[in-house]
């Protein structure tokens, strides 16, 4: 991750640059920035920078061996630690780092929300559990292999609980050229003992300007588009970016790609579609199987020859009409209970894994066995 990378904050980029060119580096520092300022982003790129092998004035290469490593997260000389769901209590940040990386590098701006669809959540509470803190304390204890710096970045550190005061020794006398870099979202909840052991940088939100002109520029929108979810994310990247998969265009392929996966009865597709799905973050989720109960509720309008009153563009309006001509309205039932039900599981936090593949399941019966869901009833025309 370079700055350059990273939506606005200007003026933090050239405090945290300065820093390291006036060799003036705290070795404990506490990034605290509201959800969506680019906080974890932030740290990821200042580390970066003080491991860069060849240094430009306002960012890391890029290039260098050392860059590299950074851009996979794969560099020998950084650790990474954040709040997982264990399952056993042995388990470690480390156990993660697949799907960390992979998360990451997806939305440098993750929330916890995201990243609990990248982990088998169920209902667990996350957090830093006592076996990190010990695996924390390891980590540091060794001398860098490669850069000059050895860097752990621990986000959310409000999840520590108090097991977090196991740190305060390696946070207070660390290891040389050992940084610790936290990256919190809510002072209030972080241990005062390691607040007070820790320099901060205040990170401010987004300005509107900043969120606008990256949803043109990368994103493809148009300005009154991008002006809209600018407002609407109040400074919020990960909001705005989570807005951008709430257009109903994208809900509509996805989710007519998925009937047509079902369809097909296609295994392997349709276990793809599950692993996208399970990472769309909760309210997407959520918003996403309304879409498709309100799409299947028009299909059923278009069979009941009601086009007057179907309210869908035309393209998916188009795409409604031949699907109306494949699912009658026993199936069509079936799938709106089928949705609604998995909608009622995701509000309260059910592992959207297993529950996206278990409608997809129940889907697949419907759609080529034309069997009910909870039944063998052959599902008639
Ligand atoms: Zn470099």
């Amino acid at each position: 991750m370079q700055f350059k990378d990273i939506i606005g904050q200007e003026a933090i980029k050239q405090r945290l640059i300065n820093s390291v060119n006036e060799n003036r580096v705290s070795h404990a520092q506490l990034f605290l920035g509201p959800e969506g300022a680019g906080g974890l982003a932030l740290a990821v790129a200042y580390a970066q920078y003080l491991s860069c092998e060849d240094k430009q004035p306002d960012d890391s290469c890029g290039v260098c061996p050392s860059c590299r490593k950074y851009q996979k997260l794969m560099h020998p000389d950084l650790h990474f630690s954040y709040p997982f769901f264990a399952k056993h209590k042995d388990d470690t940040a480390l156990t993660f780092i697949e799907q960390w990386r992979d998360a990451f590098t997806t939305n440098p701006y993750l929330s916890l929300d995201i990243w609990r669809g990248y982990l088998d959540a169920d209902n667990k509470q996350a957090n830093i559990n006592i076996a990190e803190c010990h695996q924390i304390i390891k980590k540091l204890s060794f001398k860098p292999f490669e850069s000059v710096y050895k860097i752990l970045i621990l986000w959310l550190p409000e999840y520590l609980d108090k097991e977090g005061n196991a740190l305060l020794k390696v946070i207070e006398e660390p290891q040389p050229n050992t940084l610790f870099l936290l990256v919190a979202q809510n002072q209030d909840q972080i241990l005062n003992t390691i607040l007070s052991r820790t320099q901060l940088i205040k990170i401010p939100c987004l300005n509107f300007e900043d969120i606008k002109g990256e949803l043109m520029n990368k994103h493809h929108q148009t300005e009154t588009a991008a002006a809209e979810i600018a407002y609407l994310s109040n400074g919020n990247m990960t909001e705005a970016l989570g807005m951008l998969q709430h257009d109903t265009k994208s809900y509509h392929t996805l989710f007519v790609d998925w009937l047509r996966l079902c369809f097909g009865n296609k295994g392997l597709d349709v276990l793809r579609f599950v692993d996208q799905a399970s990472k769309m973050g909760r309210e997407n989720q959520k918003n996403f199987l309304r879409y498709g109960t309100s799409f299947i509720r028009e299909c059923c309008l278009l069979r009941a020859g009601a086009d007057r009153i179907v309210k869908l563009p035309e393209q998916e309006l188009e795409t409604a009409k031949k699907m109306s001509a494949v699912i009658n309205n026993a199936m069509a039932q079936a799938i709106i209970t089928e949705l609604e039900k998995a909608h009622y599981h995701i509000e309260r936090n059910a592992n959207p894994k297993i529950l996206f593949l278990d409608v997809s399941l129940q889907i697949i019966k419907v759609l080529s066995f034309k069997i009910t869901p909870t039944g063998t009833h052959y599902i008639p025309n």
